[in-house]
């Protein structure tokens, strides 16, 4: 199956903005930095001085765009708003790279998002057709069109009648010349949250960004709120139909950083009690647990405890590489896992080890990885997934590749195992993970958090991908 839009509008993102702060775009470069797990191909920062905005934005880490005094001091005002953006396949391009701008009636507008529209390729069509010129293939053009659009007065009303006619997932940040907005989509798919320095605000995609600037969590933004936030103080608004929470579960998965807290659960405690519960479920007798570094890490530990099985670090990361599936070509994936890890002999010797990692998504990396752990003279390896089979596309934010390249979408549990190589194979199931985040059971009438990539069941309509009219999206512009 594949996707018949081009591939450029799946992002994982992390958002950040803080208003009323002196110094804000460097609290910005901050929170950004604490996020940059969430996109690693680019980013962005726009502030306002009180008259004018000023935008930088750079292919590649924060750490390495937003670190002179140069760039810095030219980034001027008391607001801003940031963006780490990530893109699965195809060139990232600079006039990709958010936050977007756009100048209106009203006056100057900036948006980030963390998300995925799931109708922005049939809007944008709908949008050329009546005459809108569009300048990136980001989906979230479309909401800064709509915007335009609108015929109401207020911003916040003219932001509510643009996501109106949009579906998908996405919390956003938004600045205007006076106020900065907070959006969570009426499911609240992917996370924001709210946050205190001293009388600035901050809202971020997750905790980590508000304690790398020593800020004070206050909420998480709720599902289809809208806060407002201007010299005057907090306005909350909750103007879409309510509808029963959906907050994505991979988040808890891999998404999120371990020392974040996430719809009120902390993300590394939820992590180690998915190990824990997948230990009940698929225990096996060895002598050692040894984590895929850094994402099984937690979910090991969990499973060492439970299985009272030692845990060892029986591979050792190298951390001067980036994250092997964020690596956009196949190529550079298949060599990234090489780069990345080593078998530590030392621990894996004559061992029968229990393999930990968070997820199986195409098997590339736990092939290599079972590979390694036997030729570092493992006598047996049994892996253990601490996430149910990623059996489905995510198109609501999170990169997955397309189902023919989801090895569970094709495979059954016996199968993987022997294409892994391993000698046993077993994923936590649906319910148990439920239990570890913090539900009862999943309750398959309404199910309590979005988890589509395991179920299939996609709780907001996949327009674009249905409508294969909607053709592919072409890129018509390179960047050179
Ligand atoms: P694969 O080699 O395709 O099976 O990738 C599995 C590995 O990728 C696991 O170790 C995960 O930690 C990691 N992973 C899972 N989902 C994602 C994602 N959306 N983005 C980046 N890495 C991921």
């Amino acid at each position: 199956m594949t996707l018949p839009f081009d591939d450029h509008f799946h992002e994982e993102c992390g958002v950040f903005g803080i208003f009323g702060h002196p110094d804000a775009a460097a609290h910005a470069a901050l929170g950004l930095h604490a996020l940059q797990h969430r996109g690693q191909e680019a980013a962005g920062i726009v502030s306002f001085d009180g008259s004018q905005f000023y935008a930088h934005r750079a292919l590649g880490l924060v750490g390495d765009n937003f670190n002179s005094a140069e760039v810095m001091n030219k980034l001027k005002g008391h607001m801003a708003i940031g963006h780490n953006r990530y893109a699965t396949t195809g060139d990232t391009l600079l006039r990709n790279v958010q936050p977007l701008f756009g100048d209106f009636s009203f006056g100057g507008l900036a948006v980030a998002h963390n998300g995925n529209l799931t109708n922005a390729m049939t809007l944008r069509k709908q949008l050329i057709d009546i005459g809108c010129l569009f300048s990136s293939t980001s989906d979230t053009e479309v909401i800064v069109h709509l915007i335009a659009l609108s015929k109401h007065a207020l911003v916040e009303d003219r932001l509510f009648d643009a996501l109106s006619r949009v579906e998908g997932a996405y919390s956003l940040v938004v600045m205007t010349d006076g106020m900065m907005i907070g959006v969570r989509d009426p499911l609240g798919v992917r996370p924001l949250v709210m946050g205190k320095l001293g009388d600035a605000v901050i809202l971020a995609s997750e905790t980590c960004a508000l304690d790398i600037v020593g800020a004070q969590y206050v909420r998480d933004v709720e599902p289809g709120e809208i806060v407002i936030v201007t010299a005057s103080g907090i306005r909350s608004l909750h103007p879409f139909a309510k509808q029963p929470k959906r907050f994505c579960i991979f988040e808890y998965v891999y998404f999120a950083r371990p020392d974040s807290v996430s719809e009120g659960q902390n993300v590394y405690e939820t992590r180690s009690r998915i190990g824990a519960y997948l230990a009940r479920e698929a225990p096996v007798d060895a002598d050692v647990v040894v984590p895929v570094p850094d994402s099984g890490i937690p979910g090991a530990l969990g499973y060492a405890k439970e299985s009272r099985i030692p845990f060892e670090l029986g591979i050792i990361r190298n951390h001067y590489v980036g994250r092997t599936f964020i690596e956009p070509s196949d190529h550079v994936r298949h060599l990234g896992v090489k780069l990345k890890h080593n078998g530590n002999r030392a621990i894996l010797e004559g061992k029968r080890v229990i393999l930990v990692d968070d997820s199986i998504v195409r098997g590339t990396t736990s092939k290599k990885i079972v590979a390694m752990v036997r030729e570092a003279g493992a006598k047996e390896v049994h892996m253990r997934i601490a996430s149910p089979p990623t059996t489905n596309s995510c198109f609501y934010g999170v990169d997955t590749p397309t189902r023919d390249q989801l090895l569970a979408a094709n495979h059954n549990v016996l199968q993987m195992a022997e294409l892994i190589g391993a000698d046993s194979l077993a994923f936590i199931s649906l319910n148990a993970m439920y239990r570890a985040v913090g539900a009862i059971n999943r309750n398959p009438a309404s199910p309590q958090f979005c988890d589509a990539c395991f179920s299939g069941d996609y709780p907001i309509p996949l327009t674009d991908f249905e409508n294969a009219g909607g053709g592919k999206q072409k890129d018509l512009f390179a960047e050179v």
